[in-house]
């Protein structure tokens, strides 16, 4: 079991926080505040316990010195000040004097932010190679490290495994319950136990059907990546989302799985994207159709498996759900699933996304915040992020 937050005395400690304030921005403005809300319990939590607070994050990709203009953690330390309620020292480096003599002269409760972690990519890749020079420098920091940023938590980045491996460490709070929630669900799920498989590419998820295919008691799979299952079945699928080198292991997973793995047996298609849109059965694809949805008869067989089962993971959008004509069957998903009162797990990325889109943000157990990291806890992958932490 990995150390908490809560597993050490904060009081007059420099402590590091890993946080995710990888928020979308435009035009200047954040468009979307959840992840540095859902990063407040830890901050908070630092502060009333007396420490001096430092916060790492990333924003971004930089590649280029325009990527570095345009990807300054100020604005991100602005709303975090007001939603703390108080001032956050924010420094425009990500090393230096000026950071240093900033952090000595920190007193019990600041905060203080860091700039970009990756501002250091543009000097050969220092932050996501793990410069082992950059790591102790940041460690140097603190007197005890925090991981809290659970998405980048699947990357051996300098900002978390670097520090982590030159001090003493723990999770934060949104950490700790991803873990719970997903990891032990899946190592301890209330039976019947269902995955709902969805999103554009089998050869993503063949990591995650191989580690639940043999936990789960049914494997629902739809969006894009069904077509390919159903191309290895024999039917023909037109134009829809096809990911050929994945055609031979989705038929040794029907061969072996049969009972266990349902599919579309209809689907909303078009020739034209978003235009004249059919509902048409598995034997009814024209060569030129595009299944971009499930339709309403995979939809009633979704539900009808799912209302007998007790704990569902959830991972992938069930069709081209950013454009409304295609939504439907992941809404309608959702919302079945919103009213269960079961167990259920959102597993990040897109189909987080659409969750907290359709206006489902606070009707499940879990929604995580983590597209790939969620995605590797699915697989049964240790993440390297967590894996650095000290062990209680
Ligand atoms: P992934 O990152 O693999 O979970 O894929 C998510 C993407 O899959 C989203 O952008 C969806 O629009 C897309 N998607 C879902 N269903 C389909 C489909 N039937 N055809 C094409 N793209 C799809």
């Amino acid at each position: 079991m990995k150390k908490s937050i809560k597993d050490f005395n904060l009081k007059n400690k420099r402590v590091i926080i890993r946080v995710d304030f990888n928020v979308p921005i435009k035009d200047e403005k954040i468009i979307d505040d959840n992840r540095i809300k859902m990063s407040l319990k830890t901050i908070n939590y630092a502060i009333e316990k007396g420490a001096k607070v430092i916060l790492l994050s990333h924003l971004g990709r930089i590649k280029t010195l325009e990527d570095k203009n345009q990807n300054s953690l100020k604005i991100v330390s602005n709303r975090l000040s007001e939603l703390l309620g108080k001032r956050v020292i924010f420094i425009d480096t990500t090393r230096g004097e000026k950071l240093d003599n900033a952090v000595k002269k920190l007193k019990n409760g600041d905060v203080l932010l860091i700039e970009n972690t990756r501002f250091e990519d543009l000097n050969g890749n220092l932050e996501s190679n793990n410069n082992d020079e950059l790591g102790k420098y940041w460690a140097s920091l603190g007197d005890i490290f925090i991981n809290d940023a659970f998405a980048t938590s699947h990357r051996s980045h300098a900002s978390n495994v670097g520090i982590a491996s030159n001090l003493e460490s723990g999770i934060g709070f949104l950490v700790e319950d991803e873990l719970e929630k997903i990891g032990k669900t899946i190592d301890n799920p209330k039976r019947p136990f269902a995955v709902i498989l969805g999103g554009a590419k089998v050869s993503d998820k063949i990591g995650v059907i191989k580690n639940l295919v043999k936990k789960a008691d049914f494997i629902l799979i739809g969006g894009g990546m069904a077509y390919t299952f159903l191309k290895a079945s024999g039917c023909n699928i037109g134009l829809s989302l096809i990911d050929e080198q994945s055609i031979d292991f989705c038929k040794q997973l029907l061969n072996g799985y049969k009972e266990k793995i349902i599919l579309p047996v209809d689907s909303i298609v078009s020739k034209v994207f978003n235009k004249d849109i059919t509902l048409k059965n598995n034997n009814e694809f024209d060569y030129n159709d595009m299944a971009l949805d499930i339709g309403n008869r995979t939809i009633n067989l979704f539900k009808d498996i799912l209302k007998n089962c007790n704990t569902i993971i959830w991972n992938g959008p069930l069709g081209y759900y950013e454009v409304e004509s295609y939504s439907n069957g992941t809404k309608e998903i959702l919302d079945f699933l919103s009213k269960s009162k079961k167990e259920v797990i959102i597993g990040g990325g897109d189909t987080s996304s659409a969750a907290i889109n359709f206006g489902y943000k606070n009707s499940f157990t879990h929604i995580s915040t983590g597209g790939g990291a969620s995605l590797e806890l699915l697989e049964g992958k240790i993440l390297p992020g967590i894996d650095a932490i000290d062990n209680k």
